[in-house]
């Protein structure tokens, strides 16, 4: 039977102490042990089912983390904090002084700027690649390269990673391949593509209500043990622990992950067909076009659609800010970075959320100024959504004014 995440989260099912239909909320930092054997053995991480201290682990964490590792089809995970404290100890876990990481070039900002600022003071170095190019990857491949890293949609120009090739160059180069799977939850499962890790930032789709960070990693036991172990496991010595008030809350909102992930796709979907109709420059992996439309298609979980986030280009970065700041003060949506939102979320990626990556780099990976990326939101019409922000691109000159042709 083919992998289906949202039946392994659906099927999942925890009580609370009283026959809560939720689990109770964990709220302590420390645990009692019956016996001063049973607190040693829990130290050397012979104790299973012993709580020990919340930030090595907790019941409200680990409910939240078997959820997740569900969806991925991965053996456990571990949540953490935010995002970027889930990628940050999964790379210094997997590499020390002297190794080296080949790294999409087009990933999150964040990721973009550990990877080339800070990682090379303790001598880890990365080569940036064009992920979508197999032969590129292997090339950059050293004697000392341990991680290849991507994202399975990039962010912000929407390529998409062919998972299963670069599984394959992952295993024959002795890799572990590092998938940030952040704006595809549900529709693509890198873990059962090949993947070694795969991480979200929560703060996404699958928490989807904007108020809080999160992150996980999915992964085997082992790695997860190993990023939990109390003498040099990086998650835990980082120390970038999520708060178990927190981890209920975002659990309970992935209950509703398919059903959001639906109506993002359909919605983005329309959208994308109607702006590039329009003869606006469009990328999203459903449509045709897309230079990855097929190998998308021949990775997703079908039910899910091609997800939420879509780019355009409107010529100029002017151009660009005059529309977003109509379409908020139509209450279209909202100029912010992020997305997952259930309001559709814009903004302007060369200069906010991937202002890290130097302009000549911008320029040659084909990110423009005039790119705008959108989020796209739950909206229950999304036709009139769509001639509202028609009218806006009207009004700026963006889009001739169409011909009515009932009148002409
Ligand atoms: C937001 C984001 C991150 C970082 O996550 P935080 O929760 O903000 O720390 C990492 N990767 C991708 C693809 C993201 O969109």
């Amino acid at each position: 039977m083919a992998f289906k995440p949202a039946n392994h989260i659906q099927d999942l099912q925890y009580f609370g102490e009283f026959g809560g239909v939720n689990p109770s909320i964990s709220d302590s930092s420390t645990y009692t042990f019956l016996s001063a054997k049973t607190m040693f053995d829990t130290f050397e991480g012979n104790a299973d089912g012993c709580y020990l201290y919340s930030r090595h682990t907790s019941p409200s964490n680990l409910y939240l983390g078997e959820a997740l590792a569900a969806i991925e089809g991965t053996e456990t995970a571990n949540v953490s904090a935010s995002g970027m404290g889930a990628i940050t100890p999964v790379i210094l876990q997997l590499c020390t002084a002297g190794d080296h990481i080949v790294s999409s070039r087009t990933i999150y900002g964040g990721t973009y700027a550990f990877l080339k600022n800070f990682t090379p003071r303790f001598n880890i170095e990365t080569s940036f690649v064009d992920i979508t190019k197999l032969d590129a990857v292997e090339a950059a491949i050293t004697k000392n390269t341990k991680v290849l890293y991507c994202e399975s949609v990039s962010n912000p120009l929407l390529e998409v990673a062919n998972i299963r090739g670069l599984a394959a160059i992952a295993k024959r180069h002795d890799l572990k391949l590092v998938v940030d799977n952040t704006f595809s939850p549900l529709t693509i499962s890198p873990a059962t593509l090949g993947a070694n890790v795969v991480i979200h930032s929560l703060t996404k789709f699958i928490n989807g209500s904007s108020d809080t960070v999160g992150g996980v990693v999915c992964g085997t036991q082992e790695f997860i043990n190993d990023l939990r172990n109390v003498n040099d496991g990086a998650s835990m010595l980082l120390g970038s622990t999520m708060d178990s008030l927190r981890a209920s809350s975002v659990l309970k909102n992935l209950r509703t992950l398919h059903i959001r992930m639906q109506q993002h796709s359909f919605n983005a979907s329309f959208l994308a067909k109607k702006f590039e109709e329009d003869g606006l420059k469009t990328v999203y992996p459903g449509i045709k076009s897309h230079p990855s439309h097929e190998l998308f298609k021949s990775m997703m979980n079908e039910k899910y659609g091609f997800g939420g986030m879509l780019t355009i280009d409107v010529g100029s970065l002017e151009k660009a800010n005059e529309l977003m700041e109509l379409m908020q003060n139509r209450n279209l949506g909202y100029l912010a970075v992020s997305l997952g939102f259930y309001k559709t979320l814009f903004s302007a990626p060369g200069s906010s959320t991937s202002s890290e990556i130097p302009e000549d780099e911008q320029v040659e990976m084909g990110l423009s100024d005039g790119l705008i990326r959108f989020s796209i939101g739950l909206d229950a019409d999304i036709e009139r959504t769509y001639q509202m922000i028609r009218m806006c691109m009207e009004e700026l000159n963006i889009l001739e004014p169409k011909e009515d042709v009932e009148l002409a």
